[in-house]
């Protein structure tokens, strides 16, 4: 857990550093950005909650992956990957129409969840 004080000086730097790099109203901008990912509040007043994130984005930029998918074959509880063809590596060779029929079946399965939950 990183301590307060490593944050701050994590902000300082990467203020320092863009000051020095860019220009001054570049600088107002970011750190306009900087305020308002700590929700309008003054860097000396932040969280450590924002300060990650804020942290991830100095480091470097966090990228955005979606929700993991999982495999749709039944009973195979592995992770789906695109390069796949989104289902796992096991399976990668399952010919497409029964990945399909199988992601229906998960489909309809969940649809059948749903609405037992609502009633
Ligand atoms: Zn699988």
């Amino acid at each position: 857990m990183p301590r307060r004080t490593d944050v701050q000086d994590l902000v300082q730097q990467f203020v320092d550093r863009l000051s020095s790099l860019i220009e001054q109203d570049t600088v107002t901008r970011a750190r306009e950005a900087v305020l308002s990912a700590f929700g309008g509040r003054a860097p000396a007043g932040l969280q450590l909650r924002g300060a990650g994130k804020l942290a991830s984005s100095v480091v470097g930029r966090k990228r955005r992956k979606g929700p993991i998918q999982l495999c749709p074959v039944p009973g195979c509880s592995n992770r789906a990957a695109p390069v796949f063809g989104m289902v796992c590596s096991k399976h990668k060779d399952l010919p497409k129409s029964e990945i399909k029929k199988y992601r229906e079946q998960r489909r309809a399965q969940k649809q059948k969840e749903k609405t037992k939950k609502a009633a």
